[in-house]
Formats: C-alpha cells, structure tokens, sequence
C-alpha cells in the first residue's frame, strides 16, 4: 500500500505571551518532534488523554494551522509528492482540496444563518466544481450519501438533530472530492446510541469513495473499531504506532498498557489487573527531561529521566513502532 502522508521531526509551539509588553516566555509544545506515516485507503487511529495534541496535530495535517517545524509529505492522485509546509498560496490552496476535516461539535461547525445549499455551494463554487444547476446536483448526491433528503438542502441547522448534523458536516467535507480526511473526534458530542450509525456510515463511505481517515479520539473502544493501525499519543509525541491487532494483543509502552486496562471489559472473569497511573498529565510547556512519561511511568529506570527514548521498529515486527528503552528494537537485534 502507498503511503499517502508521511510526517517527520513535526513541531507546533504556541508562545506564552505575559506582561503588559506581552514578551514571549515561553512555548506551549502541543505537537513535538511527530513522526508518523499514513497508508492510502486505511484508517489510522489517533488517540491519547484530552490536551496530548492531538487537535493540533490534527490541524497541522490538513494545513488550518502552520507548523513551526518539521516535515509534511503529501502524495498527490497522480504520484507527485508536495512538501506541505514549503508550499506556496497556490499550491497549497489545491493541496486543501485532497484533504479535509471533520470537527468534534456539529453545533459550531455550521453556520447558523446559512442554509446547508449555501454552507455547500461555497466550496464547491471556490474549487470551480461546476455549473449552478450541476452544483445543486452534486449538493443533492451528497446529502443522499449520508442518508438525508436532497431537499434538505434548502433548510438551516437548527432544523436538525445532532447526528443529522454530523452527517451533514461529513458530508460537507466530501464536497470537493477529497483523499484523506482528519476526523476529530467526530462522534464524542453525540448520544451515545447513534455513534454506531456514524461510524458505520463513516466506513461505508470510506469503502465508497476510497477515502484515507486519520480518526482523533481519546476512546480507545471507538479506535479499535475503525482503525487499521494506531497511533499512541502523549505530551506532544506518538509513543506507540502499529496494525491495532497487535497494539490490541501486545502493546509495548507502559503508557498503551495502562490505557489499554482501564478499558472495561464484559467479561466476568476478566482477572486483568488494572494500571493505575500516579501523578497528572505534567505541562507541554515544561515537558520532564528524558522520557516525558517518566514521571509517571511504573517501570521507570535510570536512564529514562536523562535521555529520550526515540520511536523505533521493535524486534521480530514489522511494523509495530514504540518508544520506550526498555522495547527491544530491530536496531538492538542486528
Ligand atoms: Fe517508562 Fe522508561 Fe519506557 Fe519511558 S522509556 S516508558 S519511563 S520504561
Ligand atoms: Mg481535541
């Protein structure tokens, strides 16, 4: 499978502005040193606790914010590769049209005082897609694809439910064609009993338009059923990436072990034993030295307070990544 995305050495710092001459003293390090990859046509999870960056990693993906550092490879349709972050206005106004983002709150996310044709024909009129009546055509087909009435076209968000309007953003995303879209966690603001719908409309339009997701979420169930791999999150870095069977069944870094048994199980005789993690998420403005976990980590050594752990392939996988010195790696081995 061709990558679609590849990332290196990403950075997103925000200043810390303070005093009246607003000076900078310091960065808050939301996204820090991001490696990662995507694969065209899979779904690769994202996830880790509320302020671990993943928004603005997120943001950083499909270009609504600027990184401050690192690398961004785009593979385009017909195999060029862009450098996100080099691009020019132009450029990288095409390069937004391949990828798109799905917001968590689809309250905000519309605007109230236009209808849904209007909050559609924008886009589709920017990127040149067509002739009025063909546009109305197109805003039509779109909203069928999520299961709602082309004739909904002419009514304004409020006249729908949460999950209609959700559907609605989806399918406002779709709009202009797009490859890969940056899902934020698109079904947390929703009842609990129509996030399944969502989430199975999400994958019937992935296999229908061929679409590349990367899925935000700090619920590690709603990862699990979408994902083919994931990626494990924690103060601005991935600390885990691999297929989600075998982040499932063998996960390497202490941080996924612990996240992974506090997921309740329905199962009575379930005898796993619960990590439970001292201590709070420290700041991304003043990260610990050393493994940024290691504050927190139960199986902390000596050399984790001092020197940062890189990601890397772990002994006898293929492509299962981790960041922890105490994971053998294919390096250790050879
Ligand atoms: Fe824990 Fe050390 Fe591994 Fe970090 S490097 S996760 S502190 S064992
Ligand atoms: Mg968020």
């Amino acid at each position: 499978q061709e990558v679609i995305l590849e990332v290196k050495g990403l950075k997103m710092y925000y200043p810390i502005y303070s005093g009246v001459f607003k000076k900078v003293t310091g960065h808050v390090k939301a996204v820090d040193d991001v490696n990662l990859y995507v694969k065209r046509g899979e779904t690769l999870g994202l996830v880790g606790e509320s302020g671990c960056g993943k928004s603005s990693l997120g943001k950083c993906l499909v270009r609504l914010q600027r990184p401050t550092g690192g690398e961004m490879r785009y593979r385009l349709p017909d195999g060029q590769t862009r450098d996100l972050l080099t691009l020019s206005k132009q450029e990288s106004f095409d390069v937004r049209k391949h990828v798109q983002i799905v917001f968590q709150d689809p309250y905000s996310s519309l605007n109230p005082v236009k209808t849904i044709y209007e909050a559609f024909d924008e886009p589709l009129r920017k990127h040149k897609m067509g002739n009025k009546a063909e546009r109305k055509a197109i805003i039509g087909q779109l909203l069928e694809s999520v299961n709602l009435r082309p004739d909904y076209m002419y009514r304004y968000p409020h006249e729908f439910s949460g999950g209609q309007r959700q559907r609605i953003c989806i399918a406002r995303a779709l709009c202009i064609n797009p490859e890969l879209i940056v899902c934020d966690e698109p079904v947390s603001a929703l009842d609990v009993s129509i996030q399944a719908q969502v989430l199975n409309l999400m994958k019937d339009l992935q296999q229908r338009f061929g679409l590349t997701y990367i899925f935000i979420a700090h619920d590690l169930s709603v990862v699990e059923y979408m994902s083919d791999r994931i990626a494990v999150m924690y103060l601005g870095q991935i600390v885990e990436l691999a297929p989600a069977g075998s982040m499932y069944s063998e996960p390497r870094h202490p941080y996924t072990e612990a996240l992974l048994s506090a997921i309740p199980i329905p199962d009575p005789d379930d005898s796993r034993e619960r990590i439970v993690l001292r201590g709070d998420v420290p700041s991304p403005a003043n990260p610990p030295q050393g493994c940024r976990f290691h504050t927190r980590c139960p199986k902390c050594i000596d050399i984790c307070k001092t020197v940062p752990p890189e990601l890397r392939l772990v002994a006898g996988t293929e492509d299962h990544y981790t960041a922890c010195h105490l994971v053998e790696t294919e390096e250790d081995v050879q």
